[in-house]
């Protein structure tokens, strides 16, 4: 029997990963600007989409669906039109959501992570259009993180084009800004149950009122309240890249070679 040795590489790249959120407030000017940038984009209707995080809202959380459009488009960064580039200037930031209506996905070669990525970004689309007032950043975040990737680091691999045996990826990591978002949801869900959270969770997004004590308070009457998570200044959006290189030399039959590249 034929025995190939295969020399897999697995390349990990500056792990970054942030999707932020831009609230309500932009003048007209940067109206008008962000229509001519999203000229040609994507039209997502949040009451039909089968991206899994609106599906989830819509159809788990059960919180109606916004009627307005989203636009979504892909921009590379060296050509971000001047209205976008201050959303984009912080190392890190892959995705954006302005107002609601416009979500701005930085190119990436990875499918699976732009997937996240828009599942992230329609996250705030879908609770920004729905909520009668601004919801606070970190109620945002956590519910962002929690229907999108739903954990702290993810890898993201595909073969190379260009060399035979070699899969090139990069792992991609939460911010602990972030992390410590999920975290506090994660608690809520614990403590309440993932039943009353999500009834939690529609209430505050259709009332605007975000009150987590209220939630522990219910479930556990005699406990004291211990607050979950705090708000945080809006510059903690920012996100810290991870570098992280491994290079994996892994010998192997041939024929086993396509588990590498599910
Ligand atoms: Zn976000």
């Amino acid at each position: 029997m034929k025995r190939r040795i295969l020399l897999t590489f697995i390349l990990v790249v500056p792990a970054v990963f942030v999707a932020t959120f831009v609230g309500r407030a932009q003048s007209p000017t940067d109206f008008e600007e962000l229509e001519l940038a999203f000229k040609g984009a994507q039209i997502v209707d949040l009451r039909t989409s089968k991206v899994s995080s609106v599906v989830t809202l819509r159809e788990v959380v059960k919180i109606p669906p916004p009627s307005e459009p989203v636009l979504v488009k892909v921009f590379r960064r060296e050509s971000l039109p001047p209205v976008l580039q201050p959303a984009f200037s912080k190392p890190g930031v892959t995705g954006v959501t302005i107002a609601g209506r416009y979500v701005a996905i930085l190119h990436t070669e990875f499918r699976k992570e732009y997937e996240d990525i828009l599942r992230h970004e329609l996250v705030h689309a879908y609770v920004t259009l729905t909520s009668p007032k601004p919801l606070p950043f970190w109620f945002q975040e956590a519910g962002a993180v929690l229907f999108s990737m739903g954990k702290g680091r993810k890898f993201y691999g595909q073969p190379s084009k260009t060399q035979t045996g070699v899969t090139v990826g990069k792992i991609v990591d939460l911010d602990p800004t972030y992390k410590q978002k999920l975290q506090s949801f994660n608690y809520l869900i614990e403590k309440a149950g993932k039943k009353r959270f999500y009834e939690w969770y529609r209430n505050c997004v259709l009332t605007g009122e975000v009150n987590a004590s209220a939630l522990l308070e219910k479930s556990k009457p005699t406990a004291p309240v211990r607050p979950p998570v705090e708000e945080l200044p809006a510059w903690l959006w920012v996100v810290a890249a991870t570098v992280v290189i491994v290079v994996a030399v892994v010998g192997f039959y041939a024929a086993r070679r396509e588990i590498w590249y599910e």
